[in-house]
């Protein structure tokens, strides 16, 4: 059963953030809850209207193009793709066939066909009784397919994609990009063969609306194919949906083939020469593109040695990266404060965000008295006990780190002299302790360093106890 090659490629369409609609000026806006109020004789499809392109959309995909390393296209035009359901009004959505905005390039790994643009459909309701609804503010939203070549080999392979996508789309700032809201949209072909030079029958999954269901629904296929073919049975070129509640699969078409779409150019649509309009060229498209997640996490890499999974936070929830960078922007680059200040994020404070979320939303804890804290603890002031509950203190309460450290006595208690007195009376307390230690059972030592934070109510730093102990007991 184990000498299957998986094959998977990924077929995804993303909701771009425009001001309008691909072809007309209804407003696009997905918040929107009543139904058919952003509609226009243009999207609805009305004799003699004529669409017009919108630039902002265009410029949504050759950004993502160029993020990719893909090829814009210097010629490209809008085909339509005929096909009749009451969410499409026109009776064919506008869409781009022969000549895609982008062809190539790679992300996480996988190679990229194409990337293109389209318009959305209306949505259907069919749970209402015996007639069906639909809600046309959703026809003619600027929609950006991405397909990817078949060179995924494991549904966690894919997932990691779908999630690097998904972060691109939000760090360009041209959409949400929510998989529950469908948003993003994932479809996943898949087959499997034994022969390295020749791909089994392909499958296509639809209605995949979380990362989750992206993954499971990848494994049943592939578990599904193997169980076919092991048992002499044969596969159909299909589409199939994913049952949520049984995690399962189930066929809903066979797989129609391009030519029953009857593409043809829009002859309504100009051609466009992208390298002819100034806002498409890439020096232009540059300018409003901020760092790439990938760029982010080399950086956060190098500049600051974070570790791996600290960086995947700051760079995956990107208003913690800026708070971090807010954070440590007065630390004139130490490496230790920077650590700590990592660690102290993405451990205690995240900690205390989950459990009291509402806290952060609305009063986070001011970057200068986070930021103050640190220090404390860089400069061995606070031990981490005291340093954790410290932070507690600020995220409920707010405050200064050096004047709630001084009123609880939490100061770390590093003078050698008035420890030394502390430690000599816990030597006389416990001379079976201390013959055991002169015995040579080192870990009876972690007692008395025990009772000496116990003695100082948990404000002596610990190395030091160690320290002295160790060399008053020689
Ligand atoms: P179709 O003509 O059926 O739409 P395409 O060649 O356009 O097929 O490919 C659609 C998607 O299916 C792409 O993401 C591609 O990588 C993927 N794909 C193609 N062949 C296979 C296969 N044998 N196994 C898995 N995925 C495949
Ligand atoms: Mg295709």
């Amino acid at each position: 059963m184990n000498d299957y090659i998986v094959t998977i490629g990924l077929e995804v369409h993303a909701e771009l953030k425009t001001r309008t609609k691909m072809f007309c000026d209804s407003r696009n806006d997905p918040d929107e809850k009543r139904p058919n109020v952003n509609i226009c004789p243009v999207c609805m499809g009305h004799p003699g209207t004529l669409p017009v392109i919108n630039k902002e959309a265009v410029r949504h995909v050759l950004k993502v193009g160029l993020a990719v390393g893909g090829t814009l296209a210097d010629f490209t035009e809008f085909d339509r793709k005929n096909y009749f359901y009451p969410d499409i009004p026109k009776g064919y959505q506008i869409s781009q066939y022969k000549y895609p905005l982008v062809s190539g390039g790679k992300l996480s790994g996988v190679a990229l066909t194409r990337v293109h643009l389209e318009e959305d459909t209306g949505t259907s309701l069919h749970d209402e009784g015996d007639y069906s609804l639909v809600n046309y503010n959703r026809a003619g939203v600027p929609l950006m397919e991405l397909v990817t070549e078949p060179v995924i080999h494991s549904a966690k392979e894919a997932v990691a994609f779908a999630k690097e996508l998904q972060l691109l789309l939000r760090y360009l700032d041209v959409g949400e990009a929510n998989l529950e809201k469908g948003e993003m949209r994932v479809e996943a072909n898949i087959s499997i063969s034994k022969d390295p030079e020749k791909f089994g029958t392909k499958v296509e999954v639809k209605n995949l609306n979380s990362f989750r269901a992206v993954e499971k629904a990848i494994e049943y296929e592939v578990a599904r194919h193997m169980e076919v073919l092991e048992s002499g049975g044969t596969l159909s070129q299909e589409t199939r949906g994913w049952n949520e509640t049984k995690e399962t699969t189930f066929s809903q078409r066979s797989k129609e083939d391009s030519h029953d779409y009857r593409y043809f150019p829009d002859p309504d649509l100009p051609k466009l020469y992208i390298s002819h309009i100034p806002e498409f060229q890439a020096g232009a498209l540059k300018k409003d593109m901020g760092e790439l997640p990938w760029d982010k996490r080399e950086r956060y890499k190098k500049e600051f040695e974070l570790k791996d999974e600290d960086v995947e936070i700051f760079v995956g929830t990107p208003s913690w990266g800026s708070y971090f960078e807010a954070l440590i922007a007065d630390f004139n680059s130490d490496k230790k404060l920077i650590k700590l200040a990592s660690n102290y994020i993405t451990s205690d404070l995240l900690g205390l965000v989950k459990k009291n979320p509402i806290a952060w939303e609305q009063k986070p804890i001011e970057h200068k008295s986070f930021a103050a804290l640190i220090k404390m603890i860089g400069e061995n002031k606070l031990n981490s006990r005291s340093a954790k509950d410290i932070l507690a203190i600020l995220y409920t309460e707010g405050g200064d780190p050096a004047k709630i450290a001084e009123e609880r006595g939490l100061l770390q208690k590093n003078d050698t002299g008035e420890l030394t007195i502390i430690i000599q009376k816990i030597i006389d307390e416990n001379p079976a302790v201390v013959a055991e230690i002169k015995a040579g059972k080192e870990a009876a030592l972690q007692f008395l360093i025990g009772q000496g934070m116990k003695a100082t109510r948990g404000s002596a730093n610990p190395e030091m106890l160690k320290e002295i102990f160790k060399n008053s007991l020689q």
